[in-house]
């Protein structure tokens, strides 16, 4: 229950809303049980007057009508007030998750599967919804209405109310404890298994194209049948529970009207034959108030699902990034060195070897260095370092002479601009597949420049810069990605550049225009770039070799041309 907190703390930012549904609920309650009640003494009471009797039949049925106008239209409302109220819960909890989850750092999301991450955003954010609709406001309003009932009842007969009151609050604590205690456990697994399926199915819509090239199409199809009956005989079970609630009630509630009619029979009620009218009142009263009791056992039994939801709700939010922008300078490229490694350090998490190991670098304002090495070296963990995806173990990393964490993150992203080993191509336009590399607006004429430059003129052909790329649109070639991604740091003016192997994929010809084009980019500018190709090396200031997470040589490209038994003079031997 204690899960259920932080959400509950969050009802603050709608309290008229949801103070005013529980009013309107109430309204809603008191005007159906009031109905109920009346119409039963009414026509007992008129049955009983009979014909020529005198009887004043006038307020009665005009409060009659009354209440049924009045439950119609504050069920109305009431419905239009809680939705509205959830909804507004709902925005700020989904603004709350969304702020929490940007800061955190690749390293923590890493850990989760991007469906899993919508699904925790969605389906788990949405079973909240039930926190307050089906739980919090229905028991306040049963509570008040029992409270109201009695006290309303006891103006006639003090004990008959009494007994009414008490059974409803018996009832009202124990089939909540009961289906709540029955509910939990499934409740969390149900949740569990439909996360699953749900992750489940994406991936095997995504694998499509490898299930069936491996012919592996039935036995993953097998395993998602098989997490579904799983969902399934949970949903089951969670239906004839809340079956079996519904029972009890109707059970419980037949069992309260026949002692009700005894024991109003037996009590003090007057005399005559209008004491009859009063055992139609306090038995259609006992009928109606569980109107009040029915959703609660099945919205008890649900509270499992929401303590689930709220968990893996919670396991993220409370998740801390692993890097903290706390700085507050603005970085200014005029102080040399513009980058010192020193002894860096670095371990992913949930990893036992390094990826760095006691690394020094220094690198001028300007220099065009190339790192070079083997897969898995380090040589990527290296850039992501000098974007602050994460903080070193060990050691100082220094920008101008300062330590990176002295920075904002603004400042960082304006003066350095990387391209990774993977680029992501949104699902939209060309154009505005383009623009996010600049905060300033690009004008379509510079864009169809650049993209020409990187020869991807093809694209531009039939619809130019309104081509739809990514899912549902004009899919990419891998060496197509590279080069989007390249145009994205073309366009952009950061003095700082990182590229992550930029010419991966691509053919030679392509890659020594497109080496020539990030060159005369980088021209005024510090260039960082890591390659598994030996193709202009010779224009690059200084070339580092990393190997098993140490940096192991680095120097001008006949420096280590000349270092006897060296493993850059070995490559270029070799090749
Ligand atoms: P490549 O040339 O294949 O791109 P690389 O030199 O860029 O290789 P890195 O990506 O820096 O290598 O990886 C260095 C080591 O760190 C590898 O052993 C890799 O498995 C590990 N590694 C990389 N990224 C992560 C991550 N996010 N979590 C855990 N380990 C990682
Ligand atoms: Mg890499």
């Amino acid at each position: 229950m204690r899960a259920l907190l932080p959400f509950l703390t969050l009802f603050k930012h709608a309290k008229f809303h949801l103070i005013l549904g529980i009013v309107l609920m109430l309204a809603g309650m008191i005007a159906s049980i009031g109905l109920m009640t009346l119409s039963g003494w009414f026509l007992a009471a008129t049955a009983i007057a009979g014909i020529g009797t005198l009887f004043n039949y006038f307020y009665p049925s005009a409060s009659v009508r009354g209440l049924a106008i009045g439950r119609t239209a504050a069920r109305y409302v009431e419905k239009i007030v809680t939705h509205d109220a959830t909804f507004r819960v709902l925005a700020k909890l989904r603004v709350q998750i969304f702020s929490r989850i940007i800061p955190l750092s690749p390293g923590v999301l890493n850990q989760y599967r991007n469906s899993d991450l919508l699904n925790r955003l969605v389906a788990d954010v949405d079973t909240l919804d039930s926190l307050y609709l089906r739980l919090v406001a229905p028991f306040i309003t049963a509570l008040s209405i029992i409270v109201i009932m009695t006290i309303g009842l006891s103006f006639v007969n003090v004990g008959l109310a009494l007994f009414i009151g008490i059974s409803l609050l018996v009832l009202l604590s124990v089939i909540p404890t009961l289906f709540y205690q029955l509910g939990k456990r499934f409740g969390a697994q149900l949740t569990q298994a439909r996360s699953l399926y749900r992750v489940q199915f994406v991936e095997f819509i995504q694998a499509q194209a490898e299930l069936l090239l491996f012919n592996a199409q039935n036995q993953a199809q097998k395993k998602l049948e098989h997490i579904e009956a799983q969902w399934q005989n949970y949903q089951q079970k969670e239906a004839n529970l809340s079956g079996l609630s519904t029972a009890l009630l109707v059970f419980f509630n037949g069992l309260l009207v026949v002692a009700v009619l005894w024991f109003v029979s037996e009590a003090d009620l007057g005399t005559g034959l209008y004491k009859a009218a009063m055992i139609a009142l306090f038995t259609f009263c006992a009928l109606a108030s569980f109107e009040m009791l029915m959703p609660i056992g099945a919205a008890f039994l649900h509270i499992g699902q929401v303590i689930a939801s709220a968990e893996r709700v919670s396991e993220i939010t409370q998740q801390t990034p692993m890097v903290k922008f706390t700085g507050t300078q603005e970085l200014f490229l005029n102080s040399q060195p513009l980058i010192q490694a020193e002894n860096i350090t670095f371990q992913y998490p949930n990893r036992s070897d390094l990826a760095l190991n006691q690394l020094n670098l220094t690198i001028f304002s300007g220099q065009k260095t190339a790192i070079l090495g083997k897969t898995g070296s380090g040589k990527s963990t290296l850039l992501q370092l000098l974007v602050r995806n994460y903080d070193a173990l060990q050691g100082q990393l220094l920008l101008a002479g300062k330590s990176i964490e002295h920075y904002t993150e603004c400042s960082l992203r304006k003066n350095i601009c990387f391209l990774t080993q993977r680029v992501h191509v949104f699902s939209d336009t060309l154009r505005n597949n383009l623009q996010i590399a600049n905060e300033n607006t690009i004008d379509d004429q510079r864009m169809q420049y650049i993209v020409e430059q990187v020869g991807l003129g093809k694209l531009l052909q039939d619809q130019g810069l309104d081509l739809w790329l990514g899912d549902g649109g004009r899919p990419l070639s891998g060496g197509e990605q590279r080069r989007l991604g390249l145009a994205r740091i073309l366009l952009n003016d950061a003095p700082i550049l990182l590229l992550d192997e930029p010419t991966e994929g691509l053919d030679r010809e392509t890659e020594r225009h497109i080496l020539n084009l990030i060159l005369q980019h980088a021209q005024n500018k510090t260039l960082i770039m890591v390659t598994h190709r030996l193709t202009a090396l010779a224009q690059f200031d200084l070339l580092c070799v990393m190997d098993n997470a140490k940096l192991i040589e680095q120097g001008s490209y006949s420096e280590l041309l000349n270092q006897e038994s060296g493993f850059f003079k070995r490559l270029v031997e070799r090749i």
